[in-house]
């Protein structure tokens, strides 16, 4: 089979949208803080604003979280709403297309229920200025009629929540930022918190794995814990046709190895952004946009999904006329054309 082929058949493990073997595992969501891993200072925040706002029996401020995808920002939104005793309601921004969308949504939610909406940068400007009096003073102009009939009406909405996740605050408008009351930005996790979540996973679905074996796939998943689920299951289905029994660390290298995924957890598309910085731009600097254009890849993927995971890794650096690949990058490259073709 040509390269091209095996690339086509294989599945990506990054990438910026849930895929749908994320909703199918919905059931590994933790459902409440004490279950939610890591993300300690985050988890300590929020639960003094819950217990403060119980307390008051009022609801929550508006909270906007920040973030590569996969680290948390739709679990703690349902977690919150959970913890606050009331109904969440999810959407997202490119998902709300007129303010009507959004009247719907609004009207019908309770006292205290959350507003989750996901890629909160994506909103229209139409719809974020209708949303900006519904999150300050909980009321929406509804205009009705035209020309010289046109009537302005105020309504009144119960007190909710607004949940906001994005993955790129540099792109959300500052007056939409002002009207979140709490910002917290989540970071990549720890490989030991990467090894609980697999191990919770695990047991939810009755896989058998070991220490080594949960740290093996906690090294290679990126610091993401949708990542670290979803090598789970990928080891699962690869040990549940090449080997027997329980996840060991060597039946998880052999696993990711043929997968493409290698040591540090790099995947066929970020092998494909280092090799063109490295082929086309000598190392670089290169800008986002031409990259992804050589690449014939979404601008967004590479901008929320591989570069930021290779700056914390010290694989790329920013500079002011873009991005360049460090001597660790060249290094990993070089050892690692070896092992597994990009
Ligand atoms: P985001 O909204 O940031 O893209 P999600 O909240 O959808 O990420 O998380 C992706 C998956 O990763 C969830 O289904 C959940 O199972 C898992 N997950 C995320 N954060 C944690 C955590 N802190 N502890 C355990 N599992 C987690």
């Amino acid at each position: 089979m040509s390269k091209i082929k095996e690339e086509v058949k294989r599945e990506p493990i990054i990438d910026a949208q849930e895929a749908e073997e994320d909703v199918l595992s919905l059931s590994l969501r933790p459902g409440s803080l004490a279950e939610f891993v890591g993300q300690k200072s985050v988890k300590d925040n929020l639960l003094v604003a819950i217990q403060a706002a119980r307390k008051r029996s009022e609801p929550l401020e508006h909270i906007l979280f920040s973030g590569p995808p996969g680290l948390g920002k739709t679990t703690l939104a349902h977690i919150i709403s959970s913890e606050m005793g009331t109904k969440v309601t999810s959407t997202s921004g490119p998902a709300i297309e007129r303010a009507g969308d959004l009247i719907g949504i609004l009207t019908n939610l309770s006292e205290g229920d959350v507003l989750f909406i996901d890629e909160v940068h994506r909103l229209s400007r139409v719809v974020e200025e209708f949303i900006y009096p519904a999150m300050e003073n909980f009321q929406i102009d509804f205009i009705i009629d035209k020309g010289p009939y046109a009537k302005t009406i105020k309504f009144n909405l119960k007190r909710f929540t607004l949940v906001g996740a994005t993955t790129r605050t540099g792109l959300l408008t500052p007056p939409l930022r002002s009207r979140f009351g709490m910002f917290y930005h989540l970071d990549f996790y720890e490989p030991q918190e990467l090894v609980e979540i697999i191990k919770r996973s695990a047991s939810l679905l009755g896989i058998q794995i070991d220490d080594g074996g949960a740290l093996e796939c906690a090294k290679r998943a990126r610091g993401t814990p949708r990542v670290a689920n979803r090598l789970l299951r990928r080891v699962r289905d690869w040990t549940d046709v090449k080997a027997d029994g329980t996840i060991s660390r060597e039946i998880a290298e052999k696993a990711l190895d043929s997968q493409g995924i290698d040591k540090v957890g790099l995947d066929t598309i970020d092998r494909k952004v280092i090799k063109s910085i490295l082929d086309f731009y000598s190392g670089g600097p290169v800008g986002i946009e031409s990259l992804a254009a050589t690449l014939n890849e979404e601008v967004d993927t590479i901008a929320d999904v591989v570069e930021p995971f290779l700056l914390k890794i010290g694989f790329l650096k920013r500079t002011p006329r873009g991005r360049e690949l460090t001597a660790l990058a060249r290094e990993h490259m070089g050892q690692d054309t070896q092992r597994i073709k990009p």
